[in-house]
């Protein structure tokens, strides 16, 4: 019997997702706890990157539904604030067991529509069950601060209150995780939530809420519309929205940031970055060399956390040679096979974008040491691969260094001294992350201490926190004053009240109006 109810489970979270009429399977929106086709004449393709067949089709939700389903979080929120701390958290323990359960099959999903490895797309998945782990601590998270006998028989009290309804925007390089970064901290803090996952990998967001009913997390506490400029815009205007959470590009970030706080919304944008790796030639080479390789082209480069600039210092310059050999044997193909290291970019758009950006390095003086643009996977010709690449000889003024290329392709400059790295760096407009390399103590500290970047590794290649701490990126990387989730989300996710209360066995006995500023000595 177990089995068949866990069989069933498995079968109703595959089909959430789906399945109109048509040959190809369209793209519920998820309202008020039930998956609904949309009514819009407006479809968006989305492809297989690996083969670029058409695997979903997405609406752009029409502004009756988006209506609907602010409608649906805002009448949710009125018993789920109520609810109490404890019922909040075995939701998500709920939760937490049906993402593990899923893992597998939320893989194959991040695969299909995004075209990153199996096991990165676990990675993926694993990444935001951490946060929804995090969030089971919830009533130790939500904590207030007390003080007793401010004045005489008085007490302050501070509760952290929900929002109302907040928002989600997310983008498509992490299906999986950029969403349990968002719901599930709106919700474990008492919010309600309406989330537009990216119009280009819907499929595993969709997979998540069926997990969510599943879990039994009421109708209409976290809603899924689908679009692209109208729905944003839509968020960012709707009066009843008091918070927004975006992750994606400058552009898009820094718009939504504009219109949302505008409109009085708190907004914390998380946008793009240019990730320096600094190399030491007291690193341990073979370590270090590894480590780069991983984090410049593991997901095709498409991270915002990926380390796509190396900064070699000194003698560390002689190792480039080897770096090449390691980034040559990485096995390019379609993330469903077996062995692959890096799969397609995103799109045919996006490949293209990044060959120009590598031949713009070329143009401008740099070398090309090894030109990934060429390649073709057997069995997937019409994939949006492109291998390995590394621009050597990078300088700050080229468009490949300004620009964030967001594909598999290392840039590698060369500097005499430690100084001279870090005012690279810190003369860079992003903040996202950054990584040293070194066994010298003194020199990692001093790193650590003069550079201005959010997030920063010693020998630690992509220094991600984990979700007890926050995603710190800061300077161009960022917009807002609380980051994403720890205690920065619980934050952002929650408005602090204060009660000042007296309570005295005796009438206090005031026998005239106090007029004078109270000041409770
Ligand atoms: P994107 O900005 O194109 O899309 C993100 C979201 O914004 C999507 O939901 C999309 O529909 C919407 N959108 C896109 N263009 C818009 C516009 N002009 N106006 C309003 N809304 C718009 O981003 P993407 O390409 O999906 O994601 C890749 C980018 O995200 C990279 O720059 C990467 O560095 C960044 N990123 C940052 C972090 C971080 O934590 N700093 C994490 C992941 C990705």
């Amino acid at each position: 019997n177990m089995l068949r109810t866990s069989l069933l489970r498995q079968v109703s979270i595959l089909t959430a997702r789906h399945y109109g009429s048509g040959s190809v399977p369209t793209t519920k929106l998820f309202i008020n706890g039930q998956f609904v086709e949309s009514k819009t004449k407006k479809w968006i393709d989305v492809h297989d990157p690996a083969t670029n067949e058409v695997v979903t089709r997405v609406p752009e939700a029409t502004n009756g539904e988006m209506e609907t389903a602010v409608a649906a979080a805002k009448e949710a929120f009125k018993s789920w604030k109520d609810t109490t701390v404890l019922t909040r958290q075995q939701h998500m323990f709920k939760l937490q067991n049906l993402i593990k359960e899923n893992l597998t099959d939320l893989a194959k999903e991040i695969t299909k529509e995004q075209g990153k490895t199996l096991v990165d797309a676990e990675g993926d998945v694993m990444r935001g069950l951490q946060v929804v782990e995090h969030c089971c601590s919830i009533p130790s998270l939500s904590l207030g601060e007390t003080l007793g006998g401010i004045a005489k028989d008085m007490d302050t009290i501070t509760y952290r209150m929900p929002l109302g309804v907040t928002a989600g925007i997310t983008p498509f390089n992490f299906p999986a995780m950029i969403p349990l970064w968002m719901f599930p901290m709106a919700l474990v803090c008492g919010n309600t939530m309406v989330l537009k996952p990216s119009e280009r990998d819907p499929g595993a967001c969709m997979m998540l809420m069926a997990m969510v009913k599943q879990a039994g997390i009421p109708d209409g506490t976290v809603n899924v519309i689908h679009g692209r400029h109208d729905a944003v815009n839509f968020i960012c205007d709707h009066p009843e929205i008091k918070a927004i959470s975006f992750v994606g590009s400058d552009q898009a970030g820094q718009y939504i940031y504009e219109r949302g706080s505008k409109n009085g919304k708190r907004v914390q944008s998380n946008m793009g970055a240019k990730n320096h790796g600094v190399i030491m030639p007291d690193a341990n080479k073979e370590t270090t060399l590894n480590q780069l390789v991983g984090a410049a082209f593991g997901a095709a480069g498409q991270r915002c956390m990926a380390l796509s600039t190396a900064v070699f210092v000194g003698e560390a310059k002689k190792w480039i040679p080897e770096l090449i050999d390691k980034a040559k044997k990485l096995k390019v193909n379609a993330g469903k096979e077996p062995g692959a290291d890096l799969g397609p970019l995103i799109s045919p758009e996006a490949k293209k974008r990044v060959c120009e950006l590598i031949q713009s390095g070329k143009d401008e003086g740099a070398e090309i040491l090894l030109d990934g643009r060429g390649v073709t996977v057997k069995g997937y010709e019409k994939g949006n691969f492109i291998g390995p690449t590394v621009i050597h000889k990078v300088k700050p003024n080229m468009r490949c260094y300004k620009e964030e290329i967001f594909g598999p392709v290392l840039c590698s400059m060369e500097a005499d001294t430690l100084d001279e790295a870090i005012k690279i760096i810190n003369e860079n407009p992003y903040g996202n992350g950054t990584a040293i390399f070194t066994t010298n103590g003194a020199t990692a500290r001093k790193y650590t201490m003069e550079i201005d970047v959010g997030q920063v590794g010693v020998n630690v290649p992509i220094p991600v926190p984990l979700p007890m701490f926050s995603f710190t990126g800061s300077r161009g990387s960022f917009r807002g004053d609380m980051n994403f989730y720890g205690k920065q989300g619980i934050q952002f996710y929650t408005q602090l009240k204060t009660v000042t209360q007296m309570w005295r066995s005796e009438d206090a006995g005031l026998s005239k109006p106090a007029v004078a500023m109270p000041v409770m000595r």
